[in-house]
């Protein structure tokens, strides 16, 4: 591609940007369309103009977002983003997904003998798996098209196995700050790491090395980088797993006596390391959250979250991420709200999916199938949808439903009625729940290709609550999740969230939204800075 077409256009829309103070994309390029500089420049135009075209088709689901992040206007803005002279704060990403291969491969080389760990990367990545170099190493650690969370946790096995010490924690650390901070502009990092690896189970047993290592190795990183730029901030996020089974069953009676002990270790830690304090300020949990909603699912973790909130920790929660159904996705959040006192939901997608389209959508699914004669698969989540539908009366129509035996147009009314007043009941939980995150001040942390990608319940990137959540007036924030795992930037998830809503986002609320920085006079000075330093060059 044509550099100079993607300078030219940065150069542009730089300045209209700072013209007229951020506005939403889709008047940003009809006013791009009407610039009379542009008369002299009928390339530009019509690059514009094709773009904008574009932006119109992936609206209406005839285009797909990879069409427009590879457009050189999508090229322009990304540009603009990363000159933007504030740095942005990638609210959430993961330690082991967020190491590119030339890091990796190096550290991973010398493992590679071991017949051990030869066995498990054919396992876990095909029997056919050749590492060579980083570029064959490159392909394994993203996940591919069709992958899904279960697929995501699996190929995160090469990254964990090269953080065996406190000197890789620390590389690591040092060689992802200093990534983010050139390719991306982001200058702030609320880092999830695991801290307690030990579990008892066999998928996930990796090489370990002690807490104390893994937090001072992650400290002297990010701190030696911050000798170079002052500006960098970073917190690290112990992250910890949630489900019931994730702990080590050999050393302990249950998951409560395993979480509380890791509680103690951790408190006992930052009074060995006072410098740690500063930046180890909250905890996280992470993990498969299918089967993980009622409120007795809570309390194995609750004293012990209790605890380090009394040591001052506050408190953030992977929840309505995944589900089996989604009135357990919001109940996932609920929970987490009233019995973990969470500060922060992270991902939160069951408070923005849209539950009257969602039912229906999935009864359309059923019916066409019922019409053929086909049953519902009993480990599908249109099944687990139907049985958590209250059918009272009308369970012969489920029956049938599940049996693949054809329903009469009578019995497919009826079925709509019980999908219809499901629907509504699951939009009223889920409005509640959101009203009072907004009302407490939560924060809701979006991750658009994660959310996309590993879920697969947003049927495309357009759907997005974002914006959304934006004009409730829910605090948000902005993660990459995995950079290198979901092949993204924080640049290119800025992108995506604008052309989520390109009628109403502004590119200044985004701006305030990733950047923190809340002044808009401050702001539009800093734009017109851009402007004029490009002129200089
Ligand atoms: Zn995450």
């Amino acid at each position: 591609m044509d550099r100079t077409v993607v300078a030219r256009l940065t150069r542009f829309f730089t300045q209209l940007i700072s013209e007229t103070s951020g506005l939403a994309l889709e008047d940003t390029l009809a006013l791009a369309e009407a610039a009379p500089q542009l008369a002299d420049d009928s390339e530009l135009a019509g690059c514009i103009r094709e773009f904008h075209a574009l932006l119109g088709r992936f609206r209406l689901n005839a285009a797909p977002i990879e069409s427009l992040l590879e457009h050189p206007v999508s090229l322009a803005l990304g540009e603009f983003f990363r000159a933007f002279p504030l740095p942005f704060r990638d609210e959430h990403i993961h330690l082991s997904g967020s190491l590119d291969a030339d890091f990796v491969y190096p550290r991973l080389a010398p493992l590679l003998e071991d017949a051990t760990v030869a066995a498990k990367i054919k396992q876990i990545y095909g029997p056919d798996t050749v590492i060579r170099n980083a570029n064959d190493v490159a392909p394994l650690i993203r996940i591919g098209e069709n992958d899904r969370f279960d697929r995501y946790l699996k190929i995160l096995y090469l990254p964990k196995l090269t953080l065996t010490s406190r000197e890789a924690h620390r590389d690591a650390a040092y060689h992802m700050a200093s990534r983010l901070y050139r390719t991306a502009n982001v200058g702030s990092l609320r880092l999830k790491f695991t801290l307690f690896r030990e579990t008892t189970d066999p998928t996930e047993q990796v090489p370990i090395t002690t807490p104390e290592d893994v937090l001072l190795g992650l400290y002297e990183g990010f701190r030696s980088f911050q000798r170079e730029m002052p500006a960098f901030h970073f917190i690290l996020s112990p992250s910890f797993r949630k489900e019931p089974g994730f702990y080590d069953a050999t050393r302990y009676r249950s998951k409560r006596e395993s979480f509380d002990d890791q509680v103690r270790q951790l408190i006992e830690l930052l009074a060995r390391h006072p410098e740690l304090r500063d930046v180890v300020t909250e905890l996280d949990t992470v993990g498969n959250e299918r089967g993980f909603y009622r409120k007795a699912h809570f309390q194995e973790m609750r004293v012990g979250i209790r605890k380090l909130q009394a040591y001052g920790f506050r408190t953030r929660s992977h929840h309505g991420e995944t589900w089996d159904t989604l009135r357990h996705g919001i109940q996932a959040v609920d929970n987490a709200m009233n019995i973990w006192r969470v500060d922060a939901i992270e991902h939160g997608l069951s408070l923005g999916i849209n539950p009257n389209y969602y039912f229906h959508s999935m009864l359309q699914r059923v019916l066409r199938a019922n019409r053929r004669g086909e049953a519902v698969n009993p480990r599908s989540s249109e099944f687990a949808e139907l049985m958590d539908m209250d059918t009272s009366g009308r369970e012969a129509i489920r029956e049938k439903l599940m049996n693949g035996v054809p329903l009469s147009a009578e019995e497919a009314i009826l079925a709509t009625k019980t999908k219809f007043h499901h629907a509504t009941e699951v939009e009223t939980y889920q409005h509640d729940v959101l009203n009072r995150m907004i009302d407490k001040r939560l924060t809701l942390v979006s991750l658009p290709s994660s959310n996309k990608r590993l879920t697969g319940q947003l049927a495309d990137y357009a759907d997005h609550p974002f914006s959304w959540w934006e004009k409730k007036g829910l605090r948000l924030g902005v993660g990459t999740d995995n950079d290198i795992t979901l092949s993204t930037s924080f640049l290119r998830e800025m992108l995506i969230l604008l052309y989520t809503d390109p009628l109403e986002l502004k590119i200044t609320k985004l701006l305030i939204v990733t950047t923190g920085e809340s002044r808009r006079g401050y702001l539009s000075h800093l734009l017109w800075g851009m402007r004029k330093s490009l002129q200089v060059s």
